[in-house]
């Protein structure tokens, strides 16, 4: 082949759209009204949970009437083989999937008996749904209480689920405390990774009026850095070095400058840096970290800093702010002149290993 090409990819970041009545067909009948919901408030299609309306989505069609339930289902293919079908028109084989409405109303639930039950019944949903060697589909974990975190990846660990998500960030109980030892031995022990998918655990629009779109998006991305700092400055990820953590949709241009500010900081600032670690921190990113990426070319110029194991391109489907259907547009224009193994190694192969995914069709990956 005389040029680099993109060729076949996996997509290590697409949401699904949950049926709308899930939760109401699955949960006990005194926490069905609770439960999350997609019904019509104020003439707008809106995600109610613990009723609360926490997002507006649309204004509702005429025929639908108040507390009518709406479904997001027609938003993308939610099914294995339609699913695939779509994406194979964007050139892409494989994708690992996060939630929709789970994603925008699980981390709210401030009752731990109902969020234990609303994750339980949204992870046997979907890796029912896409149990299919080319997806690897992440289990949403009851961020409030991390030993019910334990007890539901001891659950779906036999059943053959790989990964799970966490809020990207968490206030309330910081990720570098105690109480979360057991979940990083847990998952560490399962070989389960651990997602932290941006826009969850925090309000994401502190900027209101001129600006604020931008300005919002950039503060959601850049809260990546402070949970990648954690991680790797408390010390979480040298006590478990078979732990896997994942940041998702944040992009990757951000990784080369961090990962230099973060070892910057464990040297000048010696006197108050604990606890003290073998390595500096960014080894520890480099060792056991990635980021997802969609259109970022900065990123990818920074590989020869970062290396090219813990970057992921995803296309984000079926999201506005995602790639498709352009992918390969975006990926020929963004990967031009690098060598083609950085370029397997982004598109496919690190999300194969890390996720046991099967390979674009001709391809072979070795763990
Ligand atoms: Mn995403």
């Amino acid at each position: 082949m005389s040029e680099n090409s993109i060729r076949l990819t996996i997509s290590a970041d697409g949401h699904i759209n949950e049926p709308g009545d899930l939760w109401s067909r699955n949960l006990p009948a005194a926490m069905v009204d609770a439960g999350p919901r997609v019904e019509v408030r104020d003439g707008k299609i809106a995600m109610v949970v613990e009723g609360r309306v926490l997002r507006r989505l649309a204004i509702a069609p005429p025929e639908m009437k108040e507390g009518d339930l709406a479904n997001l289902g027609d938003w993308g293919e939610n099914d294995a083989s339609s699913r695939l079908a779509a994406l194979a028109t964007d050139g892409v084989t494989g994708e690992v999937l996060y939630p929709t409405v789970t994603f925008f109303t699980a981390y709210s639930i401030k009752n731990a008996e109902l969020q234990r039950a609303v994750c339980e019944i949204y992870n046997d949903w979907l890796r029912e749904t896409f149990a299919d060697p080319h997806f690897a589909p992440v289990a949403v974990l009851p961020s409030t209480d991390p030993a019910a975190c334990v007890k539901e990846l001891s659950r779906l660990a036999p059943k053959g689920v790989c990964a799970a998500m966490l809020p990207a960030h968490s206030d309330d109980l910081p990720f570098n405390r105690d109480e979360w030892e057991c979940l990083w031995e847990a998952a560490a022990g399962l070989g389960i990774s651990l997602s932290f998918h941006v826009g969850s655990g925090r309000h994401q629009a502190p900027i209101r009026g001129a600006g604020g779109a931008v300005a919002n998006y950039v503060i959601t991305c850049s809260g990546a850095i402070e949970t990648a700092s954690v991680l790797c400055a408390s010390g979480i990820l040298e006590r478990h070095p078979k732990l896997r953590v994942v940041l998702v949709e944040c992009g990757s241009g951000w990784l080369a400058w961090a990962l230099n500010a973060m070892d910057e900081a464990y040297r000048e600032h010696q006197a108050y840096v604990q606890p003290k670690l073998e390595e500096l921190p960014s080894f520890y990113f480099r060792r056991q970290g990635s980021v997802t990426f969609q259109h970022d070319p900065v990123g990818i110029g920074n590989r020869h800093y970062t290396g090219d194991d813990c970057l992921m391109w995803g296309s984000d489907y079926p999201h506005p702010e995602g790639t498709f259907p352009h992918s390969q547009e975006i990926l020929k224009a963004d990967f031009a002149g690098v060598a083609q193994d950085s370029i397997d190694a982004m598109t496919w192969r690190n999300a194969a290993r890390l996720y046991g995914l099967a390979t674009p069709e001709g391809f072979s990956c070795t763990p």
